[in-house]
């Protein structure tokens, strides 16, 4: 069986076997329609070391997931982060860019960016999107940002109510 899929590097649509694509899929793997797409997708992510080419790793995955209805451009990447000068709207926390090859690893893994479209309905546009922590954006999922700063201030809360147990160390 196959199934209509949206190439991450030409935009075209193409035909693929549901199980390769299920594959893909829970590989968290990016999806193309050949080779050469795929060739050209790793050629550019190298070389370039300009200003902007920090925010095409962005505009890429929002292209992949959005197809034509993502209408950011770099421009605006570059527009929302100088607004928010760097910085998680939730966490406060100074944030730097994603590299290609994201390592959940890294130290300091959430200090790294992630493009969140605050509202998870609607498509990446310049009016919807703007960069988060990644584990912000892992948290949030698709919920609103209303519950998402619900959640942080329960955390917050909790956290600081020393006077709960820690099951860990009460345990026999
Ligand atoms: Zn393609």
């Amino acid at each position: 069986m196959t199934i209509t899929l949206l190439c991450c590097r030409c935009l075209k649509n193409f035909e693929r076997s549901k199980i390769l694509y299920e594959k893909n899929l829970r590989l968290g793997k990016r999806i193309f329609c050949s080779r050469s797409c795929v060739g050209k997708d790793q050629g550019g992510q190298t070389g370039k070391k300009n200003k902007r080419s920090v925010f095409n790793y962005y505009l890429e995955r929002a292209k992949c997931r959005n197809g034509k209805e993502a209408t950011i451009t770099l421009t605006d990447l570059q527009k929302q982060w100088k607004k928010q000068r760097g910085i998680c709207p939730y966490s406060k926390i100074a944030l730097r860019h994603a590299k290609k090859q994201r390592k959940l690893k890294d130290e300091r893994w959430w200090e790294v960016a992630s493009l969140d479209k605050m509202d998870s309905k609607e498509p990446y546009i310049k009016e919807n999107v703007e960069f988060v922590g990644l584990p912000i954006n892992l948290a949030k999922n698709s919920n609103s940002k209303t519950a998402t700063i619900e959640l942080m201030d329960v955390i917050k809360e909790r956290f600081e109510l020393e006077k709960i147990e820690d099951y860990r160390f009460n345990s026999v």
